[in-house]
């Protein structure tokens, strides 16, 4: 489903932040990335949406390589993807219903399937009680859980989550964690950069470690 094959990345301005990445991670699979702050987590999740493009090798997601994706087909790589990374803002003018139906909006959905799908996602997250609410009566909990539903709302494939339980109590948490064990249980591909210690010491899914760029064996 996902293949990196000698990836290598490079920022502008020379500092190597990935080398020689390779790994696959199965369709329908969990699988952590862990490692210290700057070993290169976020840049291999981006690379997977082509948020940041490789120097060297290939990344593949489903059959099609992407290193050297054009620009034009980005678009069509992100609607199989379900994205959850920090700087994703939640938008404060508007309740939580009309935060999920944005994505869909901007795919260009009919309204009233996507009204179905906002409460389908709603309802997968455990939020539909709170369609109504402004975004900021929201615990941190609920705020998390609000960011996953607009990243499923489209119902993609592969989900990726960069430090989803960043700045979360012991129990919230856990339920984040659980909606992703629920997605994943439906046959979402799920790849979590984390490094929680409690989330990486209950799972029984893959652990993939990052070191300074480089994948241990
Ligand atoms: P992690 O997610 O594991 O904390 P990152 O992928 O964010 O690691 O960062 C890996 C390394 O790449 C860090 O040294 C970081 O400073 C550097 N880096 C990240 N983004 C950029 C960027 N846009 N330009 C230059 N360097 C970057
Ligand atoms: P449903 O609960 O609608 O029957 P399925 O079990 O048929 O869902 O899941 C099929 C696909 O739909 C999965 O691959 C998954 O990507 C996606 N999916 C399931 N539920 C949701 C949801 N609430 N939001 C987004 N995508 C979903």
């Amino acid at each position: 489903m996902i293949d990196f094959q000698h990836v290598n990345k490079r920022y502008a301005g020379g500092y190597e932040a990935l080398t020689d990445i390779t790994f696959s991670v199965e369709r329908g699979e969990l699988a952590f990335f862990t490692g210290h702050s700057g070993a290169g987590k976020s840049t291999l999740l981006k690379m997977i949406a082509a948020i940041e493009r490789p120097t060297s090798g290939n990344i593949f997601v489903g059959q099609q390589n992407i290193s050297a994706l054009k620009r034009s087909a980005i678009p069509y790589l992100r609607r199989n993807l379900g994205l959850i990374f920090q700087e994703q803002r939640i938008l404060l003018d508007r309740n939580v219903f009309a935060n999920v139906m944005l994505p869909l909006q901007v795919m260009g959905a009919d309204s009233r399937t996507a009204a179905a799908r906002v409460r389908a996602a709603l309802d997968k997250v455990g939020l539909l009680d709170k369609e109504k609410a402004n975004p900021i009566t929201l615990s941190g909990g609920e705020k998390q859980r609000l960011c996953i539903a607009r990243a499923v709302v489209h119902r993609p494939t592969i989900l990726i989550a960069d430090e989803p339980t960043a700045s979360l109590d012991t129990g919230y948490a856990r339920e984040i964690m659980a909606v992703f064990e629920s997605f994943h249980q439906v046959g979402v591909t799920v790849l979590i950069a984390t490094h929680d210690r409690m989330l990486l010491d209950a799972t029984r899914s893959r652990v993939f470690e990052l070191t300074q760029g480089k994948l241990a064996a």
